[in-house]
């Protein structure tokens, strides 16, 4: 039933709106969980790692959700048909507890980031995206292309490369080839906004890490 897979980066592996077939469990890959407007704009509402999996409405029994989740980061993954993993769900009452503490976590982390939109800088959110996916991917090197950082901030190509480029200055990145590599992870620490600090610890708390 559950399965080892590869999964590409940027692969979709569920539509907005559509019935989510599948759950995934990644290994080393991430799954961003995407909002898509009609202009074509979107954002990233939440990554998703090794601390937790992709596909949280099939076993809601809402079997959809509005938004797409892709392949940000290339890796492996195991996948469960979503019907095999809610049978489990509504058979095991540790394995609902511990979904439910992990429905918290997902939703405090999307809370979080509304605020972190509103309030922190470009600079502070890239190096919270830098060291929330990177802890995800359990690396220092992401693959990541400007433009597609650009869209999961919700910000243009042209800010987020002044930022990589003064990130790289400042010996906290090094950016070749589309591979982000933080260098200085301490550097990087202290340029973040508190929103890295809060997930993380409320992720330690419920005992998701
Ligand atoms: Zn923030």
């Amino acid at each position: 039933m559950m399965r080892t897979v590869q999964l590409a980066r940027n692969q979709p592996l569920h539509l907005a709106g559509q019935p989510i077939k599948s759950v995934y469990f990644p290994l080393t890959a991430v799954i961003s969980f995407v909002c898509i407007l009609e202009d074509g704009h979107g954002a990233e509402l939440c990554a998703i790692g090794s601390e937790g999996m992709a596909g949280l409405p099939a076993v809601l029994e809402a079997r959809s959700t509005p938004f797409q989740m892709t392949a940000q980061i290339a890796g492996t993954a195991r996948q469960l048909p979503a019907k095999v993993l809610s049978d489990e769900v509504a058979r095991c009452v540790p394995f609902q507890a511990r979904l439910l503490s992990y429905q918290q976590a997902f939703l405090d982390q999307i809370a979080q980031s509304v605020a972190c939109g509103r309030h922190h800088s470009i600079s502070q959110r890239m190096a919270t995206w830098l060291l929330t996916t990177s802890d995800r991917a359990s690396s220092a090197c992401i693959p990541m292309t400007q433009e597609m950082l650009g869209f999961i901030l919700g910000v243009t190509r042209p800010r987020i490369s002044l930022t990589a480029e003064a990130f790289q200055k400042a010996g906290l990145i090094r950016y070749f080839r589309g591979i982000m590599t933080i260098v200085d992870r301490a550097g990087i620490e202290a340029e973040a906004c508190e929103c890295y600090q809060v997930i993380h610890d409320e992720y330690a708390r419920l005992q998701l890490i």
